[in-house]
């Protein structure tokens, strides 16, 4: 039996291959039609027009429709109808401004004596705005689940598209301008249909949409996008452009012509290699597996590119004379040469996958900077020198400099990636405030991650929380052991004085009786210091060599976290020293904590906090030097978390009854121990003994010691040794 989502899934998936599959024949046919129908130097005019509305449609699909696929459903999913209309908004811009160039184009081309071009850029003009909103709206199908919705467009754009061109044929109406307008007029058609469908759709829980966020985010997103998408432009469309300017708008058709017969296949090696994306990343917690993956996926695509290019040797120039009677049957010496850009194709689609599933996009982008800077390079000198030969060779030449940047790319990772030994689960992202469940606004930008800040109670988090690899803490080595071991005595005062803080400010009289429990006990300093004070304590922690430490002398800390495992108000105290802000989920551990202290029980927790000099001058560095200094000392898997005053002062189940800055040891933060992960390491040895001292003296200690209370519930007795007599005393 199937499950119901993975039902879902599959409907969802089939309507999209529908989808795509009817998109690209209506495309094939299209060309088909005007590359039979127009004398090429027409249909090579065509083509460049089409070829820089392409390019608009990169800058389109950067920062409209690819953000939109990751945050329509996610971020803006509750402001969808805003959302959608802001974006329709942006995409009428767009439009307009694509329209009025195009326009200028086809003037400036009709004024230098070409009316071929600019007949074609002046219908490109009239159609674009209406492509590009049907591009939109089609993947607005998509964030909705609506994916039928997408493929009933298709197939009206598809109809009308093809009887249009029937109908000007007929009534030997055809040239470039009018079969523009009808597919102008069937793209209006279609994403009116489905504009006019998704208003039904329309979620009804509606709050007010920050429209400089959703910029700021698609502009966040989208300028990656924005130059991999130039990059793929540029692989196939910049020779028609330099042949149209080297040679002739005849020769520009030729080449758009003959590459038609390998677009349907590089089309589907697209839409294939998505989904063998998700595959790779499941099997990449097991190296062999992966490989095993891997290897086949690369077999498949390789045997497809194959298959197809042998067929377009074989059948390439048969067909060309059938396909364009006799039009092209020029080009047809270059089949064979042809037959060789499907395969590099599907090699290039699956390597880039592999390596996003290794979480290396930057080298799938320094494959396409490296494979374009030569392949056009040569191109432009091989188009001057041969043409149509020379473009397809300059194809040939960037696939396959593509392929070999990223098959050493890939055999690189492999190698150094410890893909065997890593316990690895996909990197865990997360947008929204763990506790308030509200968007985070972007703070910061590392290399890897992304900071984000919740506009309401302050708390910053990284984006992922987690990386990829080494979740499960080390069982053999407890990091930090000859920091901590060698600041016992140190670290044993500070916990003194901290509980001297607890028992004033919750008006403890009989701390004996009092039952405590320490989440992250590490070495058990901490439980140390209760036991001298009469205080039955125990901890848990997740590092085995740590528990195994502390067991060498007693045992009383218990392997594991904060769960299900302690019973229901049970405890007088919780205590958690520099550990929250490691949580990948801190939300969960208070409510574990509310769970288990007795009514009016207390949560002492010290983290690092944004209201210390050393945060600050973090904050100043970044933003003087535009995001590239990251001295914020947070990362994916390591501090995930910084708090803010303001994250306790929300009634998160506790009410804050005391807190205070302090500031970690000196020799802590400047050794080898947990916050020491700073991406400038000699900068911030530079900054950092003068701030760490300036923050002692005045009072602006990195982190925050605080103590809060749970909330009691009427009609319960206080646990004994609380008198509650303890009010705020800052
Ligand atoms: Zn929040």
């Amino acid at each position: 039996m199937l499950s119901a989502t993975k039902t879902n899934w599959i409907t969802h998936g089939g309507w999209a291959v529908a989808d795509q599959a009817v998109f690209v024949l209506t495309n094939v046919i299209l060309n088909v039609l005007l590359a039979r129908w127009l004398l090429p130097a027409y249909y090579g005019a065509f083509a460049v027009a089409y070829s820089v509305f392409l390019l608009i449609g990169a800058c389109h699909a950067a920062v409209l429709i690819e953000p939109m696929l990751v945050f329509g459903s996610s971020r803006y999913a509750s402001q969808w109808k805003a959302y959608s209309d802001l974006l329709l908004k942006g995409n009428h811009l767009l439009a307009t401004v694509a329209s009025l160039g195009l326009a200028v184009a086809g003037v400036c081309s009709w004024l230098i004596g070409s009316r071929a071009l600019g007949g074609a850029f002046l219908g490109m003009a009239t159609a674009s705005p209406f492509i590009l909103c049907m591009w939109l709206t089609k993947r607005s199908c998509y964030v909705n689940q609506q994916t039928q919705l997408a493929t009933g467009q298709s197939l009206i754009y598809f109809a009308l598209t093809l009887a249009g061109l029937l109908f000007l044929k007929g009534a030997q109406l055809i040239s470039l301008f009018s079969a523009m307008l009808v597919v102008a007029l069937a793209s209006a058609l279609a994403g009116a249909w489905v504009l006019n469908k998704l208003r039904v759709v329309g979620r009804p829980i509606q709050t007010r949409l920050d429209r400089q966020d959703v910029t700021r985010a698609h502009w966040e997103y989208g300028r990656w996008a924005l130059m991999t998408n130039i990059l793929l432009w540029m692989s196939t469309n910049f020779y028609l452009l330099a042949l149209s300017i080297w040679s002739s708008l005849e020769i520009s058709g030729h080449l758009k012509a003959i590459t038609n017969l390998a677009f349907p296949l590089m089309q589907a090696n697209a839409a294939l290699s998505a989904a063998v994306l998700p595959v790779l990343v499941v099997s990449s917690s097991n190296g062999s597996e992966f490989r095993r993956v891997m290897y086949r996926a690369i077999g498949f695509f390789a045997g497809l590119g194959a298959v197809y290019g042998m067929a377009i040797g074989i059948f390439g120039a048969p067909l060309i004379q059938l396909l364009y009677r006799g039009n092209y049957d020029a080009s047809m010496k270059v089949m064979w040469l042809l037959a060789v850009v499907p395969v590099f194709d599907g090699l290039n689609a699956v390597l880039s996958s592999t390596l996003r599933s290794l979480e290396q996009p930057s080298r799938v982008f320094l494959a396409q900077v490296v494979a374009a800077v030569c392949g056009v390079s040569f191109g432009i000198v091989a188009t001057r020198a041969w043409a149509v030969v020379g473009a397809v060779g300059a194809m040939v030449l960037t696939g396959g400099l593509a392929v070999v940047v990223l098959a050493l790319s890939t055999w690189k990772s492999l190698a150094t990636d410890k893909l065997d030994d890593r316990r690895s689960r996909p990197a865990e992202k997360q947008i929204y405030c763990d506790l308030c469940r509200q968007a985070g606004i972007p703070y910061g930008k590392a290399k890897v991650y992304d900071l984000l800040s919740c506009p309401r109670c302050k708390l910053l988090w990284t984006n992922p929380l987690t990386t990829s690899e080494q979740v499960a803490p080390d069982a053999t080595a407890y990091s930090g052991e000859e920091v901590y071991v060698s600041n016992a005595i140190a670290q044993k005062q500070r916990f003194y004085s901290q509980l001297q803080t607890f028992f004033d400010v919750c008006g403890v009289t009989d701390p004996k009786s009092l039952r405590v429990l320490e989440v992250g006990s590490g070495l058990g300093f901490f439980l140390d210091t209760c036991e001298c004070l009469g205080i039955p304590a125990e901890g848990c922690d997740i590092a085995e060599r740590a528990v195994q430490l502390a067991h060498e002398k007693q045992r009383r800390i218990r392997l594991g976290t904060l769960d299900d495992s302690y019973m229901a108000e049970s405890f007088d105290a919780i205590f958690a020293f520099n550990l929250i802000e490691h949580l990948a989920h801190p939300k969960e551990f208070l409510n574990h904590a509310h769970r288990i202290l007795k009514p009016g029980g207390a949560l002492v927790l010290e983290t690092p906090i944004q209201e210390g000099l050393f945060h600050r001058i973090a904050r100043l560095g970044h933003r003087l030097s535009r995001g590239r200094l990251n001295f914020y000392g947070m990362r994916p898997s390591g501090h995930i978390y910084k708090f803010s005053k303001k994250t306790f002062a929300i009634d998160n189940g506790f009410r804050r009854i005391y807190e205070r800055n302090i500031e970690s040891p000196f020799r802590e933060i400047w050794g080898n121990s947990s916050l020491f992960t700073f991406d400038n390491r000699f900068l911030y040895r530079c900054v950092l003994p003068i701030a760490w001292l300036v923050a002692k003296l005045t009072s602006q200690g990195n982190r925050l010691f605080v103590i809060l209370r749970k909330n009691a519930q009427p009609g319960y007795d206080l646990a004994n040794s609380f008198s509650l007599g303890g009010e705020p005393c800052r």
